[in-house]
């Protein structure tokens, strides 16, 4: 029988309140294999009162016990590795591999870095001449709301609970519906590292229904929410009136410009990883690719023959690159866009197929032969689908890559610095990689410019958005 995940309230594992539960899927073999809560705004109230009620003890807590409690966590989480990157692979159909390497690793290290963080921050002090003395004091907010997708599940999840509970706040998590399993032993875990009951609480459902309920709950201060931009905006609508903080991470549709005289070797293989890493479900994946016209042909040659290398199938195969999509409906998404990319006048020159097996599989596919104005080029098909397109100019792949209403992330390829850092300076977007990819330290920012999001997350800009500054001022 089917795992029956519960809700995670007050340090208890609860049912539903409506009863009502929804089948978990995996996308790799289509089997339903678990039942989670379809919870609504009667379990919201009860994660939130529970949060509340700890508040205050929580908030009072030592930055070296909340500290010493989120490293036991960490600790945790890393023990259980292996069987945390099993249930994150079977439950949204990326490679075992992958989340052995990337996922799991990255929820330690996000419950490290804000464990040790809070230990090092210091809050401003301005003297105004001989008259007052100004402090600031950085105070949690309170309860939290945080929303997370299913395509690095335990990755964001803990990307927004570490640094709100470092804070001193106390939260309510609610996880895509799609991925709710290493939540669920996220909430174990946090028992058996001592988190007092109440500070982290995780209720399941949907996004329209439980969601929906957190961002409008008059008791929740702040919304940490990351996903489409289209919920995004959804989510500022029931938030906003509310004068909730919120801080938005959205979609991208980012640019990869590949100049003549970059390292192509290194190029090429970075870019298999940046285009086809997790199918394609990286909100960081470069899908619009811009080559400078005089390698163009060579890099497509090259780039195609390396994707067709990749192998499709079962995710827990460790010699496999590329798993399965997270849903039929998503499937069906990106293979729409894939016929769309035809109807544009695209040429399919890798993959272009579902892959004939049990599961929601696509082959990595690359596209040429299209315009920056196509929907293709414009719209977040969030798969294994890259376009390559060829410009002539500096001035050429700037306008390109700043051609959409997106703005998260881009990487240049060049050895011609000085051409980096000035055409990194004027591209429209969060975050930019010059020479790599993916190459994160948790301190600096992360966030998306346009589109693509509102604030910023990562580092110290985390702590500061989990906490309210107020300004004390004494005369002297
Ligand atoms: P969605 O926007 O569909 O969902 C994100 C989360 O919001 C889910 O937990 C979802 O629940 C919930 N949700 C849905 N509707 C509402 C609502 N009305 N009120 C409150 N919460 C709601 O995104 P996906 O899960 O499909 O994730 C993919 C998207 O996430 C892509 O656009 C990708 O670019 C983006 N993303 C952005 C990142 C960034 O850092 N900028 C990082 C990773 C992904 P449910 O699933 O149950 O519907």
């Amino acid at each position: 029988m089917a795992q029956q995940i519960l809700n995670f309230i007050d340090g208890m594992f609860r049912e539903p309140r409506d009863g009502i539960w929804i089948d978990d899927v995996n996308p790799a073999t289509e089997e339903v294999i678990a039942g989670i809560p379809d919870s609504d705004s009667a379990d919201i109230d009860d994660a939130v009162l529970a949060a509340k009620r700890a508040f205050p003890a929580w908030a009072a807590t030592p930055a070296a016990e909340r500290s010493r409690l989120l490293l036991r966590l960490a600790d945790a989480i890393e023990k259980n590795l292996d069987e945390l990157a099993r249930l994150e692979s079977i439950d949204s159909g990326k490679t075992l591999s992958l989340a052995r390497r990337l996922d799991i690793p990255r929820a330690v290290a996000n419950f490290r870095f804000f464990a040790t963080a809070i230990l090092h921050d210091a809050s401003e002090a301005h003297v105004t001449d001989n008259a007052a003395l100004n402090y600031t004091l950085r105070q949690p907010l309170g309860v939290v709301g945080l929303i997370s997708p299913w395509n690095l599940p335990l990755y964001l999840l803990s990307w927004k609970i570490a640094p709100a509970i470092a804070a001193g706040n106390t939260c309510v998590a609610k996880p895509s519906e799609l991925t709710p399993l290493t939540a669920n032993r996220l909430a174990e875990l946090s028992l058996e590292a001592g988190i007092p009951p109440g500070v982290i609480n995780i209720v399941h459902g949907l996004g329209a229904k439980a969601g929906r309920a957190l961002t409008r709950h008059d008791d929740v201060a702040a919304i940490s929410f990351t996903g489409g931009t289209v919920t995004g905006a959804g989510v500022a609508a029931n938030a906003a009136p509310r004068f909730k903080k919120l801080s938005l991470e959205l979609g991208g549709k980012n640019p990869n410009i590949i100049f003549a005289d970059a390292d192509l070797d290194d190029a090429i293989a970075t870019s298999v990883r940046s285009s086809f890493w997790n199918q394609g479900e990286i909100c960081l994946c470069g899908s619009r690719i811009f080559v400078e016209r005089s390698i163009h042909d060579t890099f497509v040659e090259r780039f195609g023959a390396a994707a067709r290398t990749l192998r499709v199938g079962d995710p827990l195969d460790d010699l496999t690159d590329l798993g399965a999509l997270i849903s039929a409906e998503h499937l069906q998404k990106v293979t729409r866009y894939i016929e769309l990319a035809k109807e544009e006048g695209g040429a399919v020159v890798a993959g272009g197929r579902q892959v004939d097996r049990k599961g929601f599989f696509v082959e990595p596919t690359i596209i040429t032969g299209l315009g920056t104005g196509c929907r293709v080029l414009q719209e977040e098909i969030f798969g294994p689908v890259v376009t390559v397109t060829p410009f002539d100019d500096e001035a050429e792949a700037i306008r390109f890559a700043n051609s959409t209403r997106y703005g998260l992330s881009a990487t240049i390829w060049t050895r011609d610095l000085q051409r980096a850092h000035r055409v990194a300076a004027v591209i429209d977007s969060g975050t930019v990689w010059i020479n790599c990819w993916l190459l994160r330290d948790l301190r600096v920012p992360f966030g998306g410019m346009k589109e693509s999001g509102v604030g910023r997350e990562g580092g110290f800009e985390s702590l500061r958005f989990f906490t309210e500054a107020k300004n004390v001022c004494v005369r002297l």
